[in-house]
Protein backbone atom coordinates (compact mmCIF):
# COMPACT_ATOMS: atom_id res chain seq x y z
CA UNK A 1 0.00 0.00 0.00
CA UNK A 2 2.82 1.96 1.08
CA UNK A 3 4.45 1.47 -2.36
CA UNK A 4 1.32 2.64 -4.03
CA UNK A 5 1.49 5.54 -2.23
CA UNK A 6 4.76 6.20 -3.09
CA UNK A 7 4.26 5.34 -7.05
CA UNK A 8 1.23 8.05 -6.67
CA UNK A 9 3.23 10.84 -5.64
CA UNK A 10 6.13 10.28 -7.74
CA UNK A 11 3.57 10.32 -11.11
CA UNK A 12 1.73 13.24 -9.89
CA UNK A 13 5.46 14.98 -8.82
CA UNK A 14 6.43 13.91 -12.48
CA UNK A 15 3.10 15.54 -13.68
CA UNK A 16 3.21 18.94 -11.98
CA UNK A 17 6.98 19.31 -13.07
CA UNK A 18 6.63 19.02 -17.03
CA UNK A 19 3.43 21.18 -16.50
CA UNK A 20 5.68 23.69 -14.90
CA UNK A 21 8.34 23.79 -18.15
CA UNK A 22 7.00 26.98 -19.69
CA UNK A 23 7.69 27.61 -23.14
CA UNK A 24 10.80 30.30 -23.81
CA UNK A 25 11.32 32.89 -26.05
CA UNK A 26 13.87 34.68 -28.33
CA UNK A 27 13.07 38.21 -29.39
CA UNK A 28 14.64 40.05 -32.51
CA UNK A 29 14.44 43.65 -33.62
CA UNK A 30 14.03 43.74 -37.19
CA UNK A 31 14.24 47.28 -38.87
CA UNK A 32 12.45 47.81 -42.03
CA UNK A 33 13.35 51.10 -43.10
CA UNK A 34 14.98 54.37 -42.19
CA UNK A 35 14.12 58.17 -42.77
CA UNK A 36 16.44 60.25 -45.01
CA UNK A 37 17.45 63.01 -42.18
CA UNK A 38 17.49 62.64 -38.51
CA UNK A 39 14.61 64.28 -36.64
CA UNK A 40 15.03 66.84 -33.86
CA UNK A 41 14.41 65.17 -30.54
CA UNK A 42 11.91 67.84 -30.06
CA UNK A 43 9.66 66.52 -32.75
CA UNK A 44 9.29 63.14 -31.57
CA UNK A 45 9.38 63.82 -27.42
CA UNK A 46 7.98 66.78 -25.60
CA UNK A 47 9.83 69.83 -25.08
CA UNK A 48 13.19 67.88 -25.92
CA UNK A 49 15.60 69.85 -27.00
CA UNK A 50 15.14 71.22 -31.11
CA UNK A 51 19.14 71.35 -31.38
CA UNK A 52 19.82 67.62 -31.00
CA UNK A 53 19.08 65.06 -33.37
CA UNK A 54 17.52 61.55 -33.22
CA UNK A 55 17.48 58.88 -35.99
CA UNK A 56 14.72 56.96 -37.01
CA UNK A 57 14.07 53.31 -38.14
CA UNK A 58 10.97 51.69 -38.89
CA UNK A 59 10.47 48.08 -36.70
CA UNK A 60 8.83 45.15 -36.43
CA UNK A 61 9.39 42.69 -33.35
CA UNK A 62 10.22 39.29 -33.62
CA UNK A 63 8.61 36.69 -30.99
CA UNK A 64 9.87 32.80 -31.51
CA UNK A 65 8.86 30.63 -29.27
CA UNK A 66 10.31 27.14 -28.44
CA UNK A 67 6.69 26.03 -28.68
CA UNK A 68 6.90 26.43 -32.53
CA UNK A 69 5.00 30.35 -32.47
CA UNK A 70 6.40 33.14 -34.32
CA UNK A 71 4.44 35.90 -32.88
CA UNK A 72 5.34 39.60 -34.70
CA UNK A 73 4.82 42.82 -32.28
CA UNK A 74 3.00 44.81 -35.65
CA UNK A 75 3.27 44.18 -39.15
CA UNK A 76 5.07 47.54 -40.77
CA UNK A 77 4.20 49.03 -44.07
CA UNK A 78 3.88 48.71 -47.82
CA UNK A 79 5.60 51.35 -49.50
CA UNK A 80 3.18 52.64 -51.65
CA UNK A 81 1.30 54.60 -48.90
CA UNK A 82 1.54 58.12 -49.49
CA UNK A 83 2.30 58.03 -45.84
CA UNK A 84 5.59 57.03 -46.97
CA UNK A 85 6.53 59.12 -48.87
CA UNK A 86 5.28 62.02 -46.69
CA UNK A 87 7.61 60.50 -44.65
CA UNK A 88 10.93 60.63 -46.41
CA UNK A 89 11.10 56.97 -45.93
CA UNK A 90 14.35 55.37 -47.32
CA UNK A 91 16.13 51.69 -47.36
CA UNK A 92 13.16 49.89 -47.28
CA UNK A 93 12.30 46.45 -47.78
CA UNK A 94 8.95 44.74 -47.17
CA UNK A 95 8.69 43.53 -43.64
CA UNK A 96 7.67 39.86 -44.58
CA UNK A 97 11.23 40.02 -46.72
CA UNK A 98 13.28 41.56 -43.62
CA UNK A 99 12.05 38.39 -41.83
CA UNK A 100 14.14 35.93 -44.26
CA UNK A 101 16.97 37.08 -42.57
CA UNK A 102 16.00 35.47 -39.56
CA UNK A 103 14.80 32.06 -41.81
CA UNK A 104 11.29 33.39 -40.98
CA UNK A 105 8.56 32.56 -43.92
CA UNK A 106 5.43 34.88 -43.97
CA UNK A 107 3.74 31.57 -43.79
CA UNK A 108 5.64 31.09 -40.69
CA UNK A 109 3.84 34.11 -38.55
CA UNK A 110 1.25 32.37 -36.18
CA UNK A 111 0.43 35.77 -34.44
CA UNK A 112 0.57 39.57 -35.06
CA UNK A 113 -0.19 41.42 -31.65
CA UNK A 114 -1.11 44.78 -33.02
CA UNK A 115 0.09 48.00 -30.62
CA UNK A 116 -2.28 50.39 -32.37
CA UNK A 117 -3.69 51.10 -35.70
CA UNK A 118 -1.17 53.52 -37.28
CA UNK A 119 -0.22 52.52 -41.05
CA UNK A 120 3.33 52.20 -40.07
CA UNK A 121 2.12 49.14 -38.11
CA UNK A 122 -0.97 47.73 -39.44
CA UNK A 123 -0.71 48.38 -42.95
CA UNK A 124 1.75 45.28 -43.55
CA UNK A 125 -0.87 43.08 -41.63
CA UNK A 126 -2.20 41.27 -45.03
CA UNK A 127 1.54 40.17 -45.74
CA UNK A 128 1.05 36.86 -43.13
CA UNK A 129 -1.45 34.57 -44.43
CA UNK A 130 -1.85 32.15 -41.48
CA UNK A 131 -1.43 35.34 -38.52
CA UNK A 132 -3.94 35.11 -36.34
CA UNK A 133 -3.92 39.36 -35.03
CA UNK A 134 -4.59 40.19 -31.72
CA UNK A 135 -5.68 43.94 -31.29
CA UNK A 136 -7.09 46.44 -28.55
CA UNK A 137 -11.17 46.28 -28.65
CA UNK A 138 -11.74 49.92 -27.66
CA UNK A 139 -8.24 50.85 -30.53
CA UNK A 140 -10.26 48.93 -33.14
CA UNK A 141 -13.76 50.00 -32.33
CA UNK A 142 -12.31 53.51 -32.53
CA UNK A 143 -10.49 52.17 -35.75
CA UNK A 144 -13.19 50.85 -37.24
CA UNK A 145 -15.75 53.52 -36.11
CA UNK A 146 -15.65 56.87 -34.63
CA UNK A 147 -12.43 57.63 -35.80
CA UNK A 148 -14.45 58.38 -39.52
CA UNK A 149 -17.49 60.23 -37.75
CA UNK A 150 -17.10 64.06 -38.12
CA UNK A 151 -15.98 64.75 -34.92
CA UNK A 152 -13.08 61.70 -35.14
CA UNK A 153 -9.59 61.79 -35.83
CA UNK A 154 -8.06 59.07 -38.15
CA UNK A 155 -4.45 61.07 -38.34
CA UNK A 156 -2.60 57.98 -39.21
CA UNK A 157 -5.36 55.68 -40.03
CA UNK A 158 -5.67 54.29 -43.76
CA UNK A 159 -8.82 53.05 -45.23
CA UNK A 160 -7.36 49.95 -46.52
CA UNK A 161 -6.42 48.95 -43.22
CA UNK A 162 -9.75 49.66 -41.90
CA UNK A 163 -11.10 47.28 -44.16
CA UNK A 164 -8.24 44.41 -43.34
CA UNK A 165 -8.97 44.53 -40.40
CA UNK A 166 -12.68 44.25 -40.73
CA UNK A 167 -12.03 41.02 -43.41
CA UNK A 168 -10.17 39.52 -40.64
CA UNK A 169 -12.54 39.72 -37.87
CA UNK A 170 -15.62 38.16 -40.86
CA UNK A 171 -12.72 35.56 -41.44
CA UNK A 172 -12.31 34.61 -37.48
CA UNK A 173 -9.20 35.67 -37.68
CA UNK A 174 -8.97 38.70 -35.02
CA UNK A 175 -9.05 38.56 -31.27
CA UNK A 176 -10.19 41.87 -29.25
CA UNK A 177 -8.52 42.20 -26.20
CA UNK A 178 -10.38 43.67 -23.59
CA UNK A 179 -8.08 45.89 -21.57
CA UNK A 180 -5.66 45.82 -19.46
CA UNK A 181 -2.70 43.48 -17.90
CA UNK A 182 -4.06 40.35 -20.53
CA UNK A 183 -2.16 37.29 -20.99
CA UNK A 184 -2.33 36.45 -24.22
CA UNK A 185 -0.47 32.97 -24.11
CA UNK A 186 2.05 31.77 -22.16
CA UNK A 187 4.65 34.34 -20.94
CA UNK A 188 3.19 36.83 -23.15
CA UNK A 189 0.75 39.64 -21.36
CA UNK A 190 -0.30 42.95 -23.19
CA UNK A 191 -0.88 46.07 -21.12
CA UNK A 192 -2.50 49.54 -22.00
CA UNK A 193 -2.42 53.37 -20.65
CA UNK A 194 -0.22 55.92 -22.47
CA UNK A 195 -2.86 55.91 -25.04
CA UNK A 196 -0.65 57.02 -28.09
CA UNK A 197 -3.80 55.88 -29.78
CA UNK A 198 -7.63 55.17 -28.61
CA UNK A 199 -6.37 52.46 -26.64
CA UNK A 200 -2.63 51.33 -27.37
CA UNK A 201 -0.93 48.60 -26.03
CA UNK A 202 2.57 46.91 -25.41
CA UNK A 203 3.67 43.68 -24.99
CA UNK A 204 5.70 42.20 -21.94
CA UNK A 205 7.56 38.64 -23.01
CA UNK A 206 8.63 36.55 -20.62
CA UNK A 207 11.52 35.09 -22.54
CA UNK A 208 13.09 32.23 -19.38
CA UNK A 209 15.83 33.90 -18.70
CA UNK A 210 14.23 37.57 -18.65
CA UNK A 211 11.74 39.96 -18.87
CA UNK A 212 11.49 42.48 -21.76
CA UNK A 213 9.10 45.12 -22.82
CA UNK A 214 8.09 45.90 -26.49
CA UNK A 215 6.85 49.55 -26.07
CA UNK A 216 6.09 50.35 -29.92
CA UNK A 217 5.06 54.09 -30.61
CA UNK A 218 4.19 53.89 -26.20
CA UNK A 219 7.62 55.03 -26.13
CA UNK A 220 8.86 56.41 -29.57
CA UNK A 221 12.38 57.17 -28.37
CA UNK A 222 14.92 56.45 -26.04
CA UNK A 223 14.49 60.52 -24.57
CA UNK A 224 11.28 59.80 -23.06
CA UNK A 225 12.15 57.15 -21.10
CA UNK A 226 15.10 59.18 -20.13
CA UNK A 227 13.99 62.16 -19.57
CA UNK A 228 10.69 60.42 -18.15
CA UNK A 229 8.75 63.10 -20.93
CA UNK A 230 5.77 62.07 -23.18
CA UNK A 231 5.53 62.28 -26.62
CA UNK A 232 5.63 65.57 -28.41
CA UNK A 233 2.06 66.67 -29.07
CA UNK A 234 0.01 64.89 -31.06
CA UNK A 235 1.97 61.31 -29.66
CA UNK A 236 -0.37 60.61 -26.66
CA UNK A 237 -4.13 61.37 -25.64
CA UNK A 238 -2.78 61.43 -21.97
CA UNK A 239 0.36 62.81 -21.11
CA UNK A 240 0.48 61.71 -17.58
CA UNK A 241 -1.08 58.07 -18.54
CA UNK A 242 1.94 58.22 -20.96
CA UNK A 243 4.61 58.70 -17.92
CA UNK A 244 2.90 56.60 -15.54
CA UNK A 245 2.79 53.86 -18.35
CA UNK A 246 6.96 54.33 -18.68
CA UNK A 247 6.91 53.90 -14.65
CA UNK A 248 4.94 50.88 -14.46
CA UNK A 249 7.46 49.54 -17.44
CA UNK A 250 10.57 50.30 -15.64
CA UNK A 251 8.92 48.23 -12.53
CA UNK A 252 8.53 45.16 -14.99
CA UNK A 253 12.18 44.62 -16.13
CA UNK A 254 14.89 43.86 -14.24
CA UNK A 255 17.25 46.51 -16.43
CA UNK A 256 15.41 49.19 -18.28
CA UNK A 257 17.30 48.51 -21.24
CA UNK A 258 15.08 45.92 -21.51
CA UNK A 259 12.34 48.34 -22.21
CA UNK A 260 12.47 48.75 -26.45
CA UNK A 261 11.27 52.07 -27.97
CA UNK A 262 9.31 52.11 -31.31
CA UNK A 263 11.47 54.34 -33.69
CA UNK A 264 14.42 55.08 -31.99
CA UNK A 265 17.71 53.81 -34.13
CA UNK A 266 20.00 53.15 -31.29
CA UNK A 267 18.41 50.23 -30.44
CA UNK A 268 21.00 48.86 -32.91
CA UNK A 269 23.70 50.22 -30.71
CA UNK A 270 22.59 48.55 -27.43
CA UNK A 271 21.96 44.77 -28.62
CA UNK A 272 24.36 41.96 -30.68
CA UNK A 273 23.32 42.41 -34.34
CA UNK A 274 22.84 38.82 -35.98
CA UNK A 275 21.95 40.38 -39.86
CA UNK A 276 21.85 43.30 -41.26
CA UNK A 277 19.39 45.66 -39.73
CA UNK A 278 18.23 42.38 -36.94
CA UNK A 279 19.12 42.62 -33.56
CA UNK A 280 18.37 39.93 -30.42
CA UNK A 281 17.32 41.70 -26.97
CA UNK A 282 19.35 39.91 -24.82
ZN1 LIG B 1 4.98 54.41 -35.34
Amino acid sequence: MRKIAFLIIIILFAAISTRAQTVTYKVYIVRFASTAHPFAIADWAYKGPTTDSVRINFMVWLIKGSNGKNILVDAGFLNDLPDAADFNVVKYTRPDSALLKLDIKPGDITDIILSHPHWDHIDGVGLFPNAHVWIQKDDYGYFVGGAWQKDGNNGGFNKRDVRTMLDLNLAGKLTLVDGDNKELMPGIKVFTGSRHTYNSQYVLVETGTNKIVLASDNIWIYYSLQHMVPASDGGTLDPAGYIKAMQRMKTMVSDTKFIIPGHDAAVFSVFPKVADGVAEVK
